[in-house]
């Protein structure tokens, strides 16, 4: 019904704001749903799941024709591969990693891809050779400085001069972007802002590090409050560094998609929500159903 409504419609309020509202997914096999939901574009591939429910590393081929199949797919609609983000509650058995007392903490996300090269280089190399076949964006997790930064972009520069070396195309305007979802990276947002095309806040982790809550552990439920004013606070700041960098900015993590919260997000300023595909028309409805300028 909400299809019959709402396919093709702009995410936009009666007053005319508008917000792009694109999709999480983990696999090629949601690509359908993100059809069928008339998603905009892709906000985040979480291409871990790649990695994981195997004993060996997905190699360069197999991944390339994942990621091309998604920039296909989409038809040149953004596709935003996020390079993996092991480790923590997501593990792979191909990466060795070892065991952790405090996981949540340690070794996982941009820290296992800067401390692998030769693991990140060959996700790299895929998502390049893929982003001649569509509009794809890639984006590193779980940013907490600047040099991760840095260090991640020099790798991918590495990675462009071998391509160009052996003349294998790529589009050489392909956005490169962080999550924010650390309460660092929230706070140094301006400085992180001067280094990348965009921002794509992951309120999951961020709500776990600054409430100090695992966000999995069910238990603790009434201490995980995604609404918590720090975590709101952290998100604000977000936003206004990115667009005072002019860059743009988008949330990912799960409260992108609760309605309670859509009115203060665009009056925060946020120029995409990515969510789940079933949650894209809800969403739309919502923010059709708004007016910013009536209080
Ligand atoms: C997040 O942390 O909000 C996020 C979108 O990433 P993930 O849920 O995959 O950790
Ligand atoms: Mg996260």
């Amino acid at each position: 019904e909400l299809l019959e409504e709402l396919r093709g419609l702009p995410a936009e309020t009666e007053d005319g704001r508008r917000v792009e509202i694109s999709a999480n997914i983990s696999s090629a096999g949601d690509l359908a749903a993100v059809i069928k939901n008339d998603a905009e574009s892709i906000g985040l591939f979480r291409s871990e799941f790649i990695y994981m429910g195997r004993d060996t590393l997905p190699t360069e081929e197999e991944q390339f024709k994942i990621y091309k199949l998604a920039a296909e797919t989409m038809a040149g609609k953004r596709v935003i591969i996020r390079t993996v983000d092991i480790g923590n509650d997501k593990q792979a058995s191909a990466f060795g990693l070892p065991k952790e007392v405090n996981p949540a903490l340690g070794m996982r996300a941009i820290r296992v891809s800067l401390t692998r090269p030769d693991i990140f280089k060959t996700q790299l190399r895929a998502i390049l050779r893929a982003s001649a076949f569509g509009r794809i964006a890639i984006m590193f997790p779980l940013i907490t400085s600047v040099w991760e930064v840095w260090k991640a972009k020099e790798i991918l520069e590495n990675v462009k001069t071998e391509l160009d070396k052996n003349q294998i195309p790529y589009d050489h305007h392909l956005e490169v972007g962080i999550m924010v979802e650390t309460p660092a990276a929230a706070l140094i947002s301006d400085k992180l802002a001067k280094e990348v095309d965009f921002f794509s806040i992951g309120t999951n982790d961020l709500s776990q590090y600054t409430l100090v809550v695992d966000r999995n552990i069910q238990d603790s439920s009434q201490f995980f409050n995604p609404h918590h004013p720090a975590v709101l606070k952290l998100i604000r700041m977000t936003i206004e560094n990115a667009h005072a960098n002019h860059i743009w900015v988008g949330i990912c993590g799960e409260l992108g998609a609760d309605l309670t919260l859509t009115r203060e997000f665009l009056e925060m300023g946020v120029d995409e929500l990515s969510v789940a595909p079933y949650d894209i028309l809800p969403l739309r409805k919502k923010v059709r159903s708004l007016n910013l300028s009536e209080k």
